[in-house]
C-alpha cells in the first residue's frame, strides 16, 4: 500500500480494477455488480439508504444491538417512516418475528428491512438465510438490507442464495485492511428499485459506479493504495482457501469460548450457535467495570480489548478474533485477558488459557499447515 499511487485512470488502474471487481464477486458469493466506496462501512449504509428508498418509505429494524440502532439513525435522517422493534439483543434475530412485523404492517408501507448479520456490539449472529427464505416465501415486496460488516470474510455468507438484495461492508474487518473502503453488493431487484428511488444522493449514486466501473473505472479518484491492499487480501484468502479462513474463525471462536467458560465468566450471547465467530463478548459479574479491566490490560500488556457499545458500557469487553488472526495470536490475547482479568482482581477461575488450548488440541484443531 506505500507503493507510489498510480493513474486511477490509466491501463494499470484498470486491468487492477477489473479484477477486484470481479472477484469481490466471489467474496460476497454474488454473480452481481459489487460496488467499491472510498469510505467507512457508515457510507455504505448511507449508499444503500438513498439509492433505494424515497422520503416517506417505512423502515423495519429490529434493535440488535449498537450497530442496528446507528443504521436505523441513518434511515431516520434521510425522514424515512423508521420502526425500530425492541429485540432481545442476546439473541439472533429470527425470521419468524420479521415476518410477524411485516404481516402486521396493514398499509404495505415497509419498503426495506434492515438487519445485521453479525452484531459486532453484543457479539451475535443471526440466521440471514433463514429471513430470505421467508422473505422470498411470503412474497412480500420490501427489500432485504444486510450489514455484513463484521461477518464477511470470518462467517459463511451467500448474498445470491440467501435472497439479499443489498449487502454492506468495510475493509477494516474480515478484509483486512486499514479502514477506508465499504463494499456493497447489489442485486436484480436492487438495482430495479434503485431505477425509481427518489431520495437525492450524489456521490453515492450508483447508476455512476456502474457506468464508470464497466470500463474498470470509477467517477472520482478511488482510495488507489488501498486497492493495492485489497489486491493482496484478496490473494490471502485464496491462498488459504475461503473455507479454510471460515473454519479458522469458527475454530479459534470456540476456542475464545471455552476461555470465557473456564474463567467462570459468561458470554452475551444466549446460544453458543449464535455466538459470533469474529468476536467473542465478555460479561463482568455486578461491580465490576469492563473498562476498567480494560485500561489494565492495555497499560500492563499494551493491548486493546473492544470497548462495550451504547447500553453495553462497562458491562462487557470484546475479543476480537478476524481477520489475519491465528491460533498463537488467539493464545496470546488470551494469556493476555487472563492476565488483566488476575490484576484487575476479577474473581475467575484461572484456567481459560488452558481450556481454550485444550479444545485447540482435541479432535486436531490445530491445523499443522497453519502459518
Ligand atoms: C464496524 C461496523 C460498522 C461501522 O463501520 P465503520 O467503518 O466504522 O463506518 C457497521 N456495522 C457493523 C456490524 C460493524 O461491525
Amino acid at each position: 500500500m506505500s507503493r507510489p499511487t498510480i493513474d486511477h485512470r490509466g491501463p494499470e488502474f484498470q486491468a487492477m480494477a477489473h479484477r477486484l471487481l470481479e472477484e469481490m464477486k466471489l467474496v460476497f458469493r454474488t454473480e452481481h455488480p459489487v460496488l467499491i466506496y472510498p469510505s467507512s462501512a457508515t457510507g455504505a449504509w448511507e449508499a444503500a439508504i438513498t439509492n433505494l428508498l424515497s422520503p416517506g418509505d417505512g423502515v423495519l429494524v429490529f434493535n440488535q444491538g449498537f450497530f442496528s440502532e446507528r443504521w436505523a439513525e441513518v434511515a431516520e435522517r434521510f425522514g424515512l417512516q423508521v420502526q425500530l422493534k425492541p429485540w432481545d439483543s442476546r439473541r439472533g434475530l429470527t425470521a419468524d418475528a420479521v415476518m410477524e412485523a411485516l404481516h402486521s404492517d396493514q398499509g404495505h408501507n415497509v419498503k426495506a428491512v434492515l438487519v445485521v448479520h453479525n452484531e459486532t456490539s453484543t457479539g451475535v449472529t443471526s440466521d440471514i438465510a433463514a429471513i430470505g427464505d421467508a422473505l422470498r416465501a411470503s412474497k412480500n415486496s420490501a427489500l432485504l438490507m444486510v450489514d455484513a460488516v463484521s461477518s464477511l470474510g470470518a462467517t459463511d455468507f451467500r448474498h445470491d442464495e440467501w435472497g439479499v438484495n443489498v449487502t454492506v461492508t468495510g475493509s477494516q474487518k474480515g478484509l483486512m485492511l486499514p479502514p477506508g473502503l465499504s463494499f456493497v453488493a447489489l442485486s436484480p431487484k436492487a438495482l430495479t428499485a434503485s431505477e425509481s428511488a427518489e431520495l437525492p444522493n450524489s456521490y453515492w449514486r450508483w447508476q455512476d459506479h456502474l457506468e464508470f466501473n464497466e470500463k474498470g473505472f470509477f467517477p472520482y479518484t478511488p482510495a488507489t493504495n488501498l486497492f493495492f491492499g485489497l489486491d493482496e487480501a484478496l490473494s490471502m484468502l485464496r491462498e488459504e482457501g475461503f473455507p479454510e479462513v471460515l473454519e479458522r474463525h469458527a475454530r479459534l471462536a470456540g476456542a475464545a469460548r471455552a476461555a470465557v467458560s473456564a474463567w467462570g465468566l459468561e458470554s452475551y450471547p444466549l446460544d453458543p450457535a449464535e455466538s459470533s465467530d469474529a468476536l467473542t463478548t465478555v460479561m463482568m459479574p455486578d461491580g465490576v467495570d469492563a473498562d476498567e479491566v480494560r485500561r489494565i490490560v492495555l497499560e500492563r500488556f499494551d493491548m486493546s480489548l473492544g470497548t462495550g457499545l451504547g447500553m453495553l458500557k462497562g458491562r462487557i469487553f470484546r475479543i476480537g478474533h478476524l481477520g489475519d488472526f491465528n491460533t498463537l495470536s488467539l493464545m496470546g490475547t488470551l494469556a493476555g485477558v487472563e492476565m488483566g482479568l488476575v490484576s484487575a482482581g476479577v474473581p475467575v477461575n484461572t484456567e481459560g488459557v488452558s481450556a481454550a488450548m485444550a479444545f485447540l488440541l482435541s479432535e486436531n484443531k490445530v491445523d499443522e499447515l497453519e502459518s
